[in-house]
């Protein structure tokens, strides 16, 4: 059964994450619901009194993820359809042949196969590869960062609906594969956001001047991110 708290008129879904340590996340849908992804066992009157306190910046977030959900609406894989790589629109072209490929050739993403409905498959397996070589670069990229050598250990990444990306206290870093869709710049941002927090482990004061640090507009980034939020919920 699903387990919901009431605030006003607000219904919100209340998911118990054993991966979280410490804070509640919000994870605000693009059809203008709100998740509470919490750590096991918090008890519901501090779930509801930290979403009473924070009514009028939740309120706000809702209205504006359905906002953005009319900007980048989330994506639905067809022949015809549009999905996005790198902050690119890419249409979808499939070509009947007999043997099944993915060519992209500038915005048109031709999706070889012997019928149509392999198309959404085989994009879906077209993004992964992608995303392991983007992160590698942009690992790569922040490689001179002074502590990584001592406390970085390994990074991986997977599709995920619930954040951009994660990093445990022990050195290991999770990214969304989503990231692939977004531009670059941003995917930056996230991959610079992780491995600040192998120094520093929560979102105080240390953490964010170590970000403005390395990179100035981080948070001009963070707001574009935030734009992309509905195509967590796509395919
Ligand atoms: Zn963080």
């Amino acid at each position: 059964m699903k387990r919901e708290i009431r605030v006003e008129d607000l219904v919100i879904e209340v998911r118990e994450n054993l991966r979280r340590k410490r804070n509640v996340g919000f994870l605000f849908q693009p059809n203008g619901r709100l998740i509470l992804d919490t750590p096991p066992k918090v008890e519901r009157s501090v779930l509801q009194t930290m979403v009473q306190e924070n009514l009028r910046w939740i309120r706000y977030r809702l209205h504006k993820v359905r906002e953005e959900a009319r900007i980048h609406p989330p994506l639905r894989i067809h022949n015809g359809g549009h999905v996005p790589y790198l902050g690119d629109n890419l249409v979808i072209l499939w070509v009947k042949s007999d043997e099944s490929k993915v060519v992209r050739t500038g915005k048109v993403l031709e999706v070889h196969a012997p019928s149509s409905r392999y198309v959404r498959k085989l994009v879906l397996d077209w993004y992964p590869p992608r995303a392991s070589r983007l992160f590698a670069k942009q690992v790569e990229r922040w490689s001179e960062l002074p502590w990584l050598r001592a406390r970085f250990k390994s990074w991986r990444h997977q599709y995920t609906s619930a954040q951009w990306g994660s990093c445990s206290e022990d050195g290991h870093i999770n990214f969304n594969t989503h990231l692939v869709k977004v531009p670059e710049c941003l995917v930056e941002y996230v991959v610079l956001h992780e491995l600040c927090h192998l120094k520093v482990h929560n979102h105080g004061p240390k953490f964010y001047s170590l970000m403005h640090e390395y990179m100035p507009d981080w948070e001009e980034r963070r707001r574009e991110l935030n734009g992309w939020q509905p195509i967590l919920f796509g395919d």
